[in-house]
């Protein structure tokens, strides 16, 4: 879609209609987690796939194949989602990419090298409320429990600049995001893995400002939806809340559904 369309209401019947038509079994559907499978809620650490949400999964998952691509790293991702994906890809593309392993290993050494310069130029005394959590591939910086959150951020950003080699940034909600330039983002890793699977075609729903790098590829084999409708978002289509997602799965399943049906009569 470009971005003077605006996106459509995922259950309006034009957008029901599109659906119908484009999905199938060598459709690959994938998700982002936190916001898109799992609600949000007010502690990061206590979120959780909901049941209906868990069952259609699983049910998808015996029909077509699934993978999960999230901001969190692999083994966080592993303890929320108490469904296992056919891919589960980690920190906004950049873990867990098959054929990916040697360039990981660079990343992974990459943010070690921000996170001993982040030691150095945050220092102690500063950075009360302040938490660098390497995950790996990409590294974040927290500042929720900051006493003054505004200040937190500009110190943080400012040691970020500082930062050899320059990251990419992703900033998000008392959160700075550190990516190496090269990582593959998340429409790189749809992309590869709907190859990577023989799937033609890819279905993807997301939420946050990293979904978009699905969204912009406005590839026409990619079916986007974003949770909650944004202005300037490049998703085709959009749901209300998360709460519809398990609505999405059903017709999702109902639709897949019928293509067993037909191929037995
Ligand atoms: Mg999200």
């Amino acid at each position: 879609m470009s971005s003077d369309q605006p996106s459509t209401y995922l259950f309006s019947d034009t957008a029901r209609t599109a659906m119908e038509r484009f999905i199938d079994r060598t459709t690959l559907f994938a998700f982002d987690l936190d916001g898109t499978l799992a609600p949000i809620g007010p502690d990061p650490d206590a979120i959780g796939i909901p049941v209906t949400i868990q069952k259609e999964m699983i049910t998808l998952g015996g029909i077509a194949g699934v993978a999960v691509i999230t901001g969190r790293s692999r083994s966080d991702a592993l303890q929320r989602l108490s469904i296992l994906p056919r891919y589960l890809i980690g920190n906004h593309g950049a873990e867990g990419l098959p054929g990916w392993e040697s360039r990981t290993q660079e990343f992974i050494q990459t943010v070690k090298e921000w996170q001993d310069q982040l030691d150095e130029l945050l220092p102690s005394e500063n950075r009360r409320g302040v938490f660098i959590e390497n995950k790996g591939s990409t590294l974040s910086v927290h500042y929720r429990h900051a006493a003054d959150s505004k200040a937190a951020r500009l110190m943080i950003l400012r040691a970020i600049n500082r930062l050899v080699p320059q990251p990419r940034l992703i900033s998000g909600i008392y959160i700075e995001n550190l990516v190496p330039k090269g990582a593959p983002d998340k429409g790189v890793a749809l992309t590869h893995l709907m190859n990577q699977a023989g799937c033609p075609k890819g279905f993807f729903v997301g939420d946050d400002e990293t979904d978009e790098d699905v969204f912009r590829l406005e590839n026409e084999s990619i079916f986007t939806v974003r949770v909650g409708r944004k202005t300037g978002s490049l998703a085709r289509f959009y749901l209300r809340n998360q709460q519809e997602i398990a609505r999405l799965l059903r017709k999702t399943n109902n639709i897949l559904g019928q293509f067993a049906d037909s191929s037995l009569s």
